[in-house]
C-alpha cells in the first residue's frame, strides 16, 4: 500500500519536553512531516534530543528554528509563549502557521497574536494528552492516540491552514475539535485545572498533617491518596503558568467548587446519608460512561504505552494527569 504524503514538509518544534517530543516520535512514527528541526531552551536538552535522534536537527535558537518551516508548534509553559512568538515572528516565512500546546488559550492569544506577521497563519491548539512527566525523555508517540486536540482558530482564520493543522493531529491520532479560546479555557478549568489545584491541595494538606505520619500516609496511599499523588506530581512551572494564566475561569470554577463542597460538609454534619449516596451514584454513573465510550480504561492512564487504548466514539476525558 502506498504510504501517505506528509502533511507537512518542514515542522519546526520549539520546546521538547513532554509534548515536544511526543509529537516529535508520533509525527516521525505517522510520516506527518518530511522534516522536522528542533530547539529547547537549555544545552543539555538540545544535546539529550540529538542523542535521542528523535528529529532531523538540533538547531540553537528559536528564530533558527522557526526558519524556513511550514508549521511551527511552540511547546515550552504558556508563560514564555509570548516571549517566544516575539523571537520568532520575524523568521516565520510566508504561508508558515504557527501553532502552540498550551493549556490554556486566552493568554497564548493575547500574548502571541501581536508577533505574528500578516504573512503567516496563528492557529493555536491543546492536545487534551499528558502525563504527570516532564523532558525529552518523557514523550511517547501514542500519546495522542484517540485524545482530543482542540484548535481555537481566531475569527478570520484562513480555513485551509486551519484544516491543514486539523490533518496533522489526526495523522497523529487525535480527534480533533474546533473552539473559541475563552470557550475552551472554561471547559478545561473544571475538566482539569480544578482537578489539578485540587490533586497539589489534598497532597499539601496530607504533609502538614502531624497527627498522621509521613509513613502512614504513603504505607496507606491505596485508600484514594495514591492518585492524588500522581497528578500533583505534575510539572511545577507548567501547573504555575496555568493557574497564572487561566484566573477567571479557575475561580469561577473553585466558586462552585467551593460551594458544593460546603452542601456536602452540611450533609456529613447533619448525617444526611441520602444525599451522599446520590451523589456517589451520580459520580459513579459518570465515571462509567466515561469507560465506556473508550476516553478511560479501568486501569489508570498512566504510562500509556503499554496500553494505548483502540479508537472508539471519542469525548473530551475529564481529565489526564498533565493535560
Ligand atoms: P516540559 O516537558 O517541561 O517541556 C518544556 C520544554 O519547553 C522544554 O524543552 C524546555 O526547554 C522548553 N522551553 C521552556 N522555555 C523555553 C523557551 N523560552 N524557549 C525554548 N524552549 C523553551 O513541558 P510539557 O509538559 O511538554 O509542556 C509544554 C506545553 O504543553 C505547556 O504549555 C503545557 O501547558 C502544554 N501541555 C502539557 C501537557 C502535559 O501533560 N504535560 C498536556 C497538554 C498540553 P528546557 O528543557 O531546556 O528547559
Amino acid at each position: 500500500m502506498a504510504e501517505k504524503a506528509p502533511v507537512f514538509e518542514h515542522l519546526a518544534l520549539i520546546g521538547v519536553g513532554l509534548i515536544g517530543s511526543s509529537i516529535a516520535r508520533a509525527a516521525r512514527a505517522a510520516g506527518a512531516a518530511r522534516m522536522i528541526v528542533a530547539t529547547a531552551r537549555s544545552v543539555e536538552t538540545r544535546k539529550r534530543v540529538a542523542e535521542l535522534g528523535i528529529v532531523d536537527q538540533v538547531v540553537e535558537s528559536n528564530a533558527e528554528a522557526a526558519k524556513g518551516a511550514d508549521l511551527v508548534i511552540v511547546c515550552a509553559p504558556v508563560g514564555a509563549c509570548g516571549a517566544i512568538a516575539a523571537e520568532i515572528g520575524a523568521a516565520l516565512k510566508p504561508g508558515a502557521i504557527l501553532s502552540d500546546v498550551g493549556s490554556v488559550k486566552g493568554a497564548i492569544v493575547k500574548d502571541m497574536a501581536p508577533h505574528v506577521p500578516a504573512h503567516a497563519h496563528f492557529i493555536p491548539a491543546h492536545p487534551v494528552a499528558g502525563t504527570e512527566h516532564s523532558g525529552p525523555d518523557a514523550g511517547f508517540a501514542e500519546l495522542f492516540q484517540n485524545r482530543w486536540c482542540i484548535l481555537t482558530p481566531l475569527s478570520g482564520a484562513d480555513a485551509k491552514a486551519v484544516e491543514k493543522l486539523k490533518r496533522f493531529w489526526e495523522r497523529l491520532g487525535s480527534n480533533v475539535e474546533t473552539m473559541d479560546p475563552a470557550h475552551h479555557d472554561l471547559t478545561l478549568a473544571i475538566t482539569s485545572h480544578l482537578p489539578h489545584l485540587i490533586a497539589y491541595n489534598i497532597v499539601g494538606t496530607a504533609a502538614d498533617l502531624e497527627e498522621v505520619t509521613s509513613s502512614e500516609v504513603m504505607k496507606f496511599s491505596a485508600g484514594g491518596f495514591r492518585d492524588f499523588t500522581r497528578i500533583a506530581a505534575s510539572d511545577p512551572t507548567m501547573w504555575r503558568d496555568v493557574f497564572l494564566n487561566n484566573k477567571e475561569a479557575v475561580l469561577e470554577m473553585l466558586g462552585r467548587f467551593n460551594e458544593d463542597l460546603a452542601s456536602l460538609t452540611r450533609a456529613i454534619r447533619m448525617g444526611d446519608g441520602q444525599t451522599l449516596f446520590d451523589l456517589f451514584t451520580r459520580t459513579r454513573g459518570i465515571r462509567r460512561s466515561i469507560i465506556e465510550i473508550g476516553q478511560e480504561t479501568a486501569a489508570p492512564d498512566f504510562g500509556r504505552p503499554h496500553g494505548v487504548q483502540e479508537p472508539t466514539t471519542p469525548m473530551p476525558r475529564p481529565y489526564a494527569s498533565g493535560d
